[in-house]
């Protein structure tokens, strides 16, 4: 049996999902609803449809459907790309001297360069359907901007990109790729917008931060008469899109009648962790199997491990919906010395009420030990990692490496989401010896949780 397994498992086309998995219709917990932040009461689905297309506005919504199907034109579209391999690590296995099996789920080969096109294609396909003319956004990193563009570009959408400014400066390349699919890219805080203005104002010279950016992209996107704001990761939506993700890999582990033990991912805010583990939640959340299901995040932005489980806005500027979730406060800036991405102050609302209630465990890991492991799984399995990702593959060697010490043969899936073609200037700070570890003390956590707003 062992023999036979492949080094790639691939699925072919005719075994791509056919409906993505919500996870929530599982939970006896639901997660808890998104606030108007003026009113703090639920917000209706009508008062959504100001910002999100109508569609995505249900999916976000939709508690009750375990299924929704995936629409012909999504599909087609995967199906270039897709399904992703699922890959055994027979190589790093052998470098560990481990009796551990190592899988990982490899989403880095379209050009966004991760698996932000799972959910922007749909995202993309919905918004054309209601026949607007473009959708804004925000972008950190890059990926989720360019794979929007690349859905945009697809179906003859305006895509209007906030790109954290830092990041505009530093990864010229990110945006030019933007370009080529015809996006617009606007560094932000911009003076194209009554929020950007106003944080400059306050902020001269600030590099900018997601929270802004999304502030920025709002502000538009309501402004504007056929346009609607997108987001890549946080929520309901995202993650359910992302389940394409974890279905696969369970298929592609049921035709060799493996069942993972440890299945690992990387949380930012949690659309790929969400994503993978779906199917493998829902057999735990009905009671027909059990997993040990692993969130890695940075030391130096640990919203689960040392977070606040509260309602909490996702933007700076404050008009965005609240969520419940575990977060570090919207004011929350990671130290600008922090390459590996996985920014975001908050956490998916799905995911947090599974960690809260026990379904999940979540640890983080300081960012020379993830760059370590990042070099040590590009020389043996030949991918150069995003450093994103590389936090999934720092917690799959410390796990393996335990197994080594047990004799236990475990079983660990863990979810490679991207390259790291546009981070060498991340690698060159690791090379160099200029990359430090920051962890934020209890008093900046606490400086921080004194902004949250006072819900409930
Ligand atoms: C955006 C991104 C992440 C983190 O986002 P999640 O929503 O937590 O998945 C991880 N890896 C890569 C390569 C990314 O681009």
């Amino acid at each position: 049996m062992e023999q036979q397994i492949p080094y790639k498992i691939y699925l072919d086309e005719t075994e791509l999902p056919k409906a993505w998995y919500n996870m929530r219709a599982d939970m006896s917990v639901k997660p808890a609803p998104l606030l108007n932040p003026g009113t703090c009461q639920p917000l209706t689905a009508q008062e959504l449809s100001g910002i999100f297309c109508e569609e995505l506005v249900r999916q976000e919504l939709n508690e009750a459907d375990a299924w929704i199907p995936i629409p012909q034109e999504i599909r087609d579209f995967y199906k270039m790309y897709r399904p992703s391999p699922l890959v055994r690590a027979y190589c790093l296995e052998r470098q560990l001297g481990t009796p551990a099996k190592i899988y990982y789920k490899f989403e880095g080969n379209n050009t966004s360069g991760s698996h932000k096109l799972n959910s922007a294609i749909a995202q993309a396909y919905y918004a054309k359907e209601q026949g607007l003319k473009g959708v804004t956004t925000e972008t950190g990193a890059g990926q989720w901007g360019t794979a929007l563009s690349m859905a945009c570009s697809y179906f003859g959408l305006d895509c209007k990109v906030y790109m954290v400014k830092v990041s505009y400066e530093q990864k010229p390349f990110r945006r030019e790729v933007m370009r080529v699919y015809g996006a617009s890219v606007v560094p932000s805080p911009s003076d194209t917008t009554e929020v950007g203005r106003k944080i400059l104002a306050e902020h001269p010279g600030t590099g900018g931060s997601l929270g802004c950016a999304i502030s920025e992209a709002v502000e538009v996107a309501t402004a504007n008469p056929g346009y609607r704001y997108v987001l890549g990761s946080v929520l309901n939506q995202v993650l359910l899109h992302q389940s394409v993700i974890g279905l696969e890999t369970k298929a592609a582990l049921d035709k060799y009648g493996v069942k993972p033990d440890i299945i690992i991912g990387c949380a930012g805010g949690g659309s790929n962790l969400g994503g993978l583990i779906a199917p493998f939640m829902g057999e735990k959340l009905r009671g027909e199997a059990d997993y040990r299901i692993v969130a890695v995040e940075p030391a130096s932005c640990p919203s689960f491990t040392r977070g606040k489980f509260a309602y909490d806005f996702c933007d700076t500027g404050k008009i965005c919906p609240l969520a419940k979730m575990y977060t570090l406060g919207s004011g929350f800036i990671p130290s600008p010395n922090h390459a590996g991405g996985l920014r975001f102050h908050g956490m998916s609302s799905t995911l947090s009420q599974l960690y809260h209630d026990g379904y999940m465990e979540a640890v983080s890991v300081e960012q020379t030990k993830v760059f370590e492991a990042a070099e040590q799984f590009a020389r043996i399995e030949g991918i150069l990692p995003a450093p994103e990702s590389s936090h999934a593959i720092r917690v799959a060697i410390d796990e393996a490496n335990k197994c080594k010490e047990t004799g236990e043969a475990k079983t660990i899936v863990f979810g490679l989401t991207g390259t790291g073609y546009f981070d060498m200037v991340a690698y060159e700070k690791f090379h160099d010896g200029q990359m430090t570890d920051f962890v934020p003390t209890d008093a900046d956590l606490q400086a921080s949780f004194d902004t949250l707003p006072k819900v409930e």
